[in-house]
């Protein structure tokens, strides 16, 4: 890169986002300090709303496993997971949690807790991916607390009644579960409304991503990475509806002000696959620099559930948990991919190819090649990984990348 600097546009909206983001670990602290709530744990794209709906405070591993990338403070942590027995390849948010676990250390420390929140119950679903149940399962024997799954079947074609039917069943059942360690009754009316506040969230959230259909974009995926917090962890509360009032109304500002996020956008591309958390700010820079950015990935369009209806919540939120990209089949992803390619006016795909995560790398089975014989949009496969930060070669990805944009800025 030159020495000129050209500076992505700062959202002010990131002074509400860490205020909502402290509150959120405070009243989970609180809980677990005091006890003046249960807590669960949930899967990122688990049965949030049934938990909220149930009273406890919620705490997403996964999360955590994100700050240790961010904070890049993963690498320290997996060889000790990796001690304990516990593979370099498999998903490096598990061996950067379970790491820092051992090691008796985690960022949160910042917030005041003095190690993770101690789990009264934990909940995965296997939508994602089925390392969740694993990962799960080492904190359930370690804490000696009860572990309830939903266990959704992998590359779903169509959604079919009885896949639909099977989950919802599922997330029912969970239900007598919870009440015993929530000490309460399991209430069909706060649920509805949990789930209400979880689409009105989802609905807002997806408005944020769609602004950046809007050329020049107000937002780029590394910011988008940052902001989705709130749609990970606080889905289905009040809380999360507010602060995406906030960004909405910032970045419809910005359409209207014609203020951009990257100074000069050229290029619009796709990012593919889990971000790299620990070169979010680089990568960042790299793309506006090169008047290219980032307007959409498959990665934050996945807390976008807005299927989600309190007239039926069991079956919505089967429906809207099974209509996840991650858990589709391949045809079905490429029919998503295809309309955001358009949707968004895309020049080029970035596929993040990430050595931990099998199921967020959509360039293994040739999904890449079909689309691009499909819509001939050129795209790129880049070697990384989410938090293990020895999977990735920076001078090599920097160099390819460099080149592709080149390649496209031809084409215009
Ligand atoms: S989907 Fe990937 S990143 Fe997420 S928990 Fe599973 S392996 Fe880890």
């Amino acid at each position: 890169m030159s020495e000129e600097i050209k500076e992505v546009a700062k959202l002010q909206s990131v002074n509400a986002l860490r205020k909502t983001m402290d509150e959120y670990f405070l009243r989970l602290s609180t809980a677990a300090e005091t006890g003046n709530k249960k807590i669960a744990w949930c899967t990122s794209v688990g049965p949030a709303e049934l938990l909220y709906s149930m009273g406890f405070e919620v705490y997403f591993p996964e999360n955590h496993g994100a700050m240790l990338g961010a904070s890049k403070l993963a690498d320290k942590y997996i060889p000790t997971a990796v001690a304990h027995g516990y593979s370099p390849d498999i998903c490096s948010y598990l061996t950067a949690d379970i790491g820092a676990f051992l090691q008796n250390e985690t960022p949160l420390q910042k917030n005041g807790f003095k190690s993770v929140p101690k789990p009264d119950i934990l909940v995965y679903n296997t939508n994602q991916c089925h390392e969740v149940g694993d990962w799960f399962m080492y904190y359930a024997k370690h804490f000696n607390v009860p572990i309830l799954g939903v266990n959704t079947p992998l590359w779903i074609n169509e959604l079919t009644p009885s896949i639909i039917n099977g989950i919802a069943n599922q997330f029912k059942d969970l239900v007598p579960e919870l009440e015993k360690v929530a000490i309460q009754k399991f209430d069909l009316e706060k649920f509805r409304e949990t789930v209400h506040l979880s689409h009105e969230g989802c609905v807002l959230w997806r408005k944020v991503l769609e602004t950046a259909k809007h050329k020049p974009s107000p937002i780029n995926f590394f910011d988008s990475a940052i902001h989705m917090g709130p749609i990970v962890v606080m889905r289905g509360t009040q809380y999360a509806v507010d602060y995406y009032k906030i960004l909405l109304t910032e970045l419809e500002e910005r359409i209207k002000n014609n203020i951009s996020s990257i100074p000069n956008e050229k290029l619009r591309l796709y990012w593919d696959g889990m971000p790299l958390w620990y070169k979010l700010s680089s990568m960042s820079k790299l793309f506006a620099h090169h008047d290219t950015c980032v307007v959409a990935s498959t990665y934050c369009n996945s807390w976008v559930f807005d299927d989600l209806d309190p007239k039926d919540p069991f079956e919505s939120s089967a429906i809207a948990y099974c209509k996840l990209f991650i858990v589709r089949s391949d045809d079905a992803k490429q029919n998503v991919l295809e309309k955001l390619m358009t949707d968004f006016s895309i020049d080029g795909i970035i596929y993040h190819d990430a050595k931990t995560c099998a199921r967020n790398s959509n360039n293994r089975f040739g999904l890449q090649n079909r689309l691009n014989e499909k819509n001939k949009i050129p795209y790129l496969e880049i070697n990384g990984d989410l938090c293990d930060s020895r999977c990735y070669s920076e001078e090599q990805s920097i160099i390819a990348i460099e080149t592709f944009i080149k390649q496209l800025s031809t084409r215009k």
